[in-house]
């Protein structure tokens, strides 16, 4: 069974990735063109999958510092002061002139589906350039966190700078994209949710059995673990040891926005924390089960202290 390093002050998890500034509405129906309605209760509410999983390990008791990129707006302001407030470390995110801040407008049906329009904005501006200028952090780190809300190159730099340092990566393939054959035998966590696992893998996941499939055919490309997120069944981990599912917590979900950016951060810092895996998966989806009763991105993650002292 692999092992991992410890998380330390000197060595923190390293996530990079996306911050968003998440405008939501609620309105009784979506409007049609050229329609104008009335919606209700407007927030902005910091987000992005990038900064969610910074926040989450920092909140569950990780060391963490992010790289990732704002533009010279309030929005972006306000997203770096709210991760550096819960301690997440913030040095490497920088404001890129002359853009704005990366927005997700989200329209929220009283009943009904969610429709997101994303604005890359400053995310968008990040380059393998940057990723050099990090190198020293990312081979200093305890894991690499990543995921594909910033461009491809820049991703792709990261995991091979981590993988050739010998520090662990954990990708988080959201949202689906094609992926080069070179990259899955540097990835040694993949955290795809039902959607992404069958974009990744063309096999249809929708039940345990789907996603043992799927994860079977993930691994065969060289990922050493495959944890496919299945909403409320929980989640299913592929390993060397074989395959398992280990079931969610039955909670009264309203919200499961950041749902995933929670288990990711709950994995990495269990595994950094050096429990075993299925231990650290489940520190994942005890916070997770919180984060889909509030509502919002970074306002529903949960803190390590309140989780219940078995669960910790
Ligand atoms: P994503 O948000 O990326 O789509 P999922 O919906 O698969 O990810 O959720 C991630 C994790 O959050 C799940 O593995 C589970 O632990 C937890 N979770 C999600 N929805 C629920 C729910 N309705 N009840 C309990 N836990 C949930």
């Amino acid at each position: 069974m692999p092992s991992y390093p410890q998380h330390s002050p000197n060595r923190p998890i390293l996530v990079i990735g996306s911050l968003n500034m998440d405008l939501v509405m609620r309105t009784p129906r979506v409007p049609q063109g050229g329609e104008t309605l009335f919606g209700h209760d407007f927030a902005t509410l910091p987000g992005g999958k990038g900064a969610n999983q910074a926040l989450a390990c920092a909140r569950l008791g990780g060391h963490v510092a992010m790289v990732g990129r704002i533009g010279d707006d309030n929005f972006g302001q306000v997203l770096k002061s709210g991760l550096a407030r819960d301690g997440v470390h913030v040095s490497q995110i920088t404001v890129t002139g002359g853009v704005t801040s990366g927005v997700a407008m989200i329209l929220v049906e009283d009943i009904g589906q969610n429709r997101i329009l994303i604005s890359a904005g400053a995310n968008g501006q990040v380059t393998a350039g940057d990723i050099d200028g990090v190198a020293a952090q990312i081979e200093q780190a305890a894991m690499l966190v990543v995921q594909l809300e910033v461009p491809l190159p820049a991703v792709l730099a990261a995991i091979k700078h981590a993988h050739a340092a010998g520090v662990p990566v954990l990708l988080n393939p959201a949202p689906a994209a094609a992926l080069p054959d070179t990259l899955w035998p540097m990835v040694d966590l993949l955290v795809p949710n039902e959607s992404e696992a069958t974009l990744l893998s063309g096999v249809d996941v929708k039940d345990t059995a789907s996603a043992a499939e799927a994860a079977a055919v993930l691994r065969a490309r060289g990922v050493r673990t495959v944890l496919i997120t299945l909403g409320a069944q929980g989640v299913l981990i592929c390993d060397a040891q074989g395959v398992r599912r280990l079931p969610a917590q039955k909670v009264k979900a309203v919200d499961t926005t950041a749902a995933g950016d929670t288990f990711v951060g709950g994995l990495a810092v269990g595994l950094t924390e050096g429990m075993s895996l299925d231990d650290a998966a489940a520190l994942g989806q005890a916070a997770s089960a919180i984060c889909v009763t509030r509502i919002g991105a970074q306002p529903s993650i949960p803190w390590r202290s309140e989780l219940t002292p078995t669960e910790r």
